[in-house]
């Protein structure tokens, strides 16, 4: 059954030179360069704060930041110097800090912030992409932009706008597990700031393996540590085979989040001896939704690239981060080391659809590419990436698309 929606008149909101859509770590790199670069910006976000999975995701470690420069070192120092860094391999950081710098950024940057305010529609005349309808408290309007940036983690604008895309891996389309982080209180004083698993490899020893999984299905919980003392997040649920993309089976996977949440803390009263009282301290405002679309752009990064180490002309983001697959349909996790490879801005720029772009981890590349490129301190690196080269595209007089052409030929 469908329904026929009325013709109606939206009205437009602004006019803008960059407009960002989702303001996660991709988001906020690429609002920010942008506004640096002297572009007039535009920063859509459906939630009430900035950051995505760093935030309401409830994450750490900041992997890929140390050898990142700019935005990924001045959050690092910025976060140290306020006491909200450090804990296990000194890479994570303190939520509610964060939330608060971020705000710090865009409103010292004066960019055009609209929290609150979801990315619905493309504004399309035929392939070229014009703005996108937004839905918030105000109702619908319409923000137009010389290029679109989709941040959304999802590629919701590109999808929507007709952008070809895969999903999972290429052998059978599955993909990875979603996650519901949570923090925990009371940790044991003199807990070893890096041990991530020995409580769990004493929880088996006491109660057998099966029992658990059948539980919470994934074998390599961590437990990671926070600059504060006695505080860390856990990083242990597993729910298979539901789609980030689809709204219920979202709903159906934050709820069995939940419940193995309340599980795991059955099995930590059982390892008490290794963990200290331990409680709840905070729970996400979202799941942790590892994988959706990735957005098949000019190039796709491919296996072979990531064995290789394959170096590229217009880099945008150099990924050190190991592949990490947590298994779409097992218990386990896959991880494999790789010598390093670069992320071309092509790989941001979308087939088929015009003044469109992405960021985070929706750009283009294979499923393991994926696996690595995802981590925060690269997705705020390829932001910052494109943020800088849509501004200096429409700086130029050209397309973002023969911008990136000019500059792989360079
Ligand atoms: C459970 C889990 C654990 C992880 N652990 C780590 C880790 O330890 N370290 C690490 O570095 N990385 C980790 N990752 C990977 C990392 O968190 C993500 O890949 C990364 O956050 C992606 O950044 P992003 O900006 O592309 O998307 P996100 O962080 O998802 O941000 C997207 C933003 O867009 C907003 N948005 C979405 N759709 C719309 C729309 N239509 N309109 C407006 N706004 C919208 C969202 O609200 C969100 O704020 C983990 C991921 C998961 C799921």
């Amino acid at each position: 059954m469908h329904i026929i929606r009325k013709a109606s008149k939206i009205p437009v909101r602004n006019r803008t030179e960059i407009l960002v859509v989702g303001g996660g770590p991709a988001g906020f790199g690429a609002a920010v360069s942008a506004a640096r670069a002297g572009a007039k910006v535009t920063l859509v976000e459906q939630g009430g704060l900035l950051g995505g999975m760093w935030t309401f995701g409830l994450l750490s470690p900041f992997f890929d930041n140390w050898h990142h420069d700019g935005l990924n070192r001045e959050l690092r120092e910025k976060l140290s110097l306020r006491g909200a860094w450090g804990g296990r391999k000194e890479m994570t950081f303190d939520q509610n800090e964060m939330v608060m710098l971020l705000d710090e950024y865009v409103t010292s940057l004066n960019i055009d912030v609209l929290l609150y305010t979801m990315g619905t529609e493309p504004i399309l005349d035929e392939n070229l992409l014009k703005g996108i309808f937004i839905q918030n408290k105000s109702g619908t309007q319409a923000i137009l932009a010389d290029i679109v940036i989709d941040c959304t983690g999802d590629g919701d604008i590109a999808a929507r706008a007709g952008a070809p895309f895969k999903i999972g891996r290429e052998t059978d389309g599955a993909f990875q597990p979603m996650t519901m982080m949570f923090k925990i209180g009371g940790l044991r004083k003199g807990y070893n700031r890096d041990d991530l698993r020995s409580w769990y490899d004493i929880l088996i020893q006491r109660i057998p393996e099966k029992e658990i999984l059948a539980e919470i299905p994934y074998n390599n919980p961590a437990l990671i540590t926070l600059p504060r003392q006695g505080e860390a997040l856990i990083q242990w649920t597993h729910i298979q085979q539901t789609l980030g993309t689809n709204a219920e089976q979202l709903t159906a996977a934050t709820f069995e989040g939940r419940r193995q949440i309340r599980k795991a803390f059955e099995y930590f009263k059982l390892v008490r001896d290794q963990l200290g009282d331990v409680y709840l301290l905070d729970l996400p405002a979202v799941i942790g939704v590892r994988e959706t679309r990735r957005i098949i752009g000019e190039y796709v990064i491919s296996d072979e690239d990531v064995k290789n180490g394959t170096v590229q002309p217009d880099t945008v983001c150099h990924v050190r981060f190991g592949v990490d697959i947590h298994e779409p349909c097992q218990t386990e996790q896959t991880c494999w080391k790789h010598p390093g490879f670069d992320i071309p801005l092509r790989s941001l720029i979308p087939l088929k659809i015009e003044n469109l772009m992405t960021a985070g981890r929706c750009i283009s590349g294979s499923f393991s590419a994926h696996a690595a490129y995802r981590v925060t301190g690269d997705c705020l690196k390829m932001g910052e990436g494109a943020g800088a080269a849509a501004t200096a595209a429409i700086r130029s007089g050209r397309s973002i698309r023969s911008y990136a052409k000019m500059l792989r030929e360079k």
